[in-house]
């Protein structure tokens, strides 16, 4: 199960009056999470077991891949909170600022696709 809550943002543009907006803060699950890690770690692993047939290069790039998978599981896993969702309009040109899926890490910095200038979105 994972829950979610609205945030309330404030979203600044170069040189324009910050505006307010919300995002959706999802709460993943240790499940969630664990999937999560071990389907971004997976990709890498199977590479690396692609690359053990090929001479010479089997000396090195699976292990290089081996140890990849290791630490994308770590980044993956330790992900608690991921974002989305619209969080309002863009200071500059008032289109809608939607976020794709991503971890949480404040600030939050997109670019708008309306006018396609960058944006900085705060906890309010
Ligand atoms: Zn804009």
């Amino acid at each position: 199960m994972s829950t979610e809550s609205a945030v309330s943002v404030e979203i600044s543009g170069q040189g324009r009056e910050p505006v307010s907006g919300t995002v959706t803060a999802v709460e993943i699950s240790d499940g969630q999470r664990l999937r999560r890690a071990l389907r971004a770690a997976g990709v890498l692993f199977a590479l690396g077991l692609a690359t053990l047939p090929i001479p010479i290069i089997h000396l090195w790039l699976p292990w290089l891949f081996f140890l990849a998978s290791l630490i994308v599981f770590a980044r993956v896993w330790r992900r608690r909170t991921l974002v989305r969702g619209e969080a309002g309009a863009c200071p500059r040109c008032a289109a809608l600022v939607a976020l794709t899926e991503q971890p949480l890490f404040w600030p939050i910095e997109t670019n708008c696709e309306g006018c396609g200038h960058s944006l900085v979105i705060r906890p309010a």
